[in-house]
């Protein structure tokens, strides 16, 4: 009897625990730091009201992992490094089985010129920003409306942007210093996303609006902070030639059908490529703001399999193609 008593306690007491733990606010978020950013919003609770899932797990799990320890790295041979993408989390398959990857070389054996595929129509407006440290690169993301571009008659809104280094793309083998990408959603959240290039040279103006806030939140994780009202217009393409190929995120989950357009510039008569510039400071002052303390966030070059890859160029009147 005596027993059954004790062992009737314990289970009280077990669930009691259990209790205080679902009754405090956002202790889930708090205490469980990134194991919750990994799976909490997207898993199911073991709290009554929450669903049912497996937090005490992650629980476990978080107390073991160092702190400052990523989800994926851009370390090559590492663990959680480029190559192991794909085994880490059964819903970032695409990054190993994916036949659509990005990036990619844009390399001139197989693009074709397609005249049909017109000038980019961006209709971009100024909007309230924040500057956001996701731990492998730095976000600047709309709050505010921001605007849109078209493609095939689907409407884009223009959700963030952020930066590389060095360039993910390659053109004919050739990677640049950066390269910033311009994520927009359709409202039947299809993705396509604006690459520009850059090479060192003088500081990008861009950039340097946005020096002082990413100072500011430089080693700290998921933290973000608002910089007013961002301009958009205010990254400039560099060139209205551009290449449009079908690809993925360069991030986990790697989600497929991506639609990229990545602009370029070729000054014909030097036979070089010409791309905006930035500074090493700032190139630098991004890769250290960050806290995965890797030297690069570009993920290495996929296979383009049979994909294509079009480019398009201005003409002239009479059919030429414009410089
Ligand atoms: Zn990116």
């Amino acid at each position: 009897m005596e027993k059954a008593t004790s062992t009737s306690l314990f289970f009280l007491c077990v669930f009691l625990v259990f209790l205080a733990f679902c009754s405090i606010p956002g202790a889930k978020s708090q205490e469980l730091g990134k194991a919750v950013l990994l799976w909490g919003s997207e898993h199911p609770s073991i709290c009554p009201g929450h669903g049912f899932g497996s937090d005490l797990l992650i629980v476990y799990v978080d107390l073991g992992a160092p702190e400052d320890e990523e989800e994926f790295s851009y370390e090559a041979g590492s663990e959680n490094g480029p190559e192991h993408w794909g085994d880490l989390n059964p819903e970032w398959s695409l990054c190993k089985n994916g036949t659509m990857q990005s990036p990619i070389d844009l390399t001139h054996k197989r693009v074709e010129v397609a005249p049909g595929l017109g000038r980019l129509k961006r209709s971009y407006k100024p909007a309230t920003a924040a500057v956001k440290n996701r731990g492998h690169d730095i976000m600047l993301k709309w709050i505010g409306d921001a605007g849109s571009i078209h493609i095939d008659g689907v409407e884009y809104h223009l959700r963030q942007c952020h930066w590389h280094s060095p360039s993910e793309h390659s053109i004919n083998g050739r990677r640049f210093e950066m390269e910033v990408h311009l994520v927009h959603q359709s409202r039947e959240n299809k993705t396509a996303v604006l690459g520009i290039m850059y090479k060192r040279g003088r500081p990008d103006p861009f950039l340097s609006e946005l020096m002082e806030p990413i100072e500011d939140i430089a080693r700290t994780k998921d933290e973000e902070t608002e910089v007013g009202v961002a301009n958009p217009w205010h990254i400039k393409l560099g060139s209205r030639k551009y290449y449009r190929y079908l690809g993925s995120l360069t991030t986990p989950p790697c989600h497929q059908n991506v639609l990229w357009t990545i602009t370029r510039k070729v000054l014909l008569t030097l036979r070089t490529a010409y791309v905006r510039t930035v500074s090493m400071e700032q190139v630098r002052m991004l890769r250290e703001a960050v806290h995965d303390d890797a030297e690069k966030n570009a993920r290495p070059l996929q296979e383009i399999n049979k994909r294509e890859i079009r480019f398009y160029r201005p003409q002239t009147l009479d059919g030429r193609p414009r410089r």
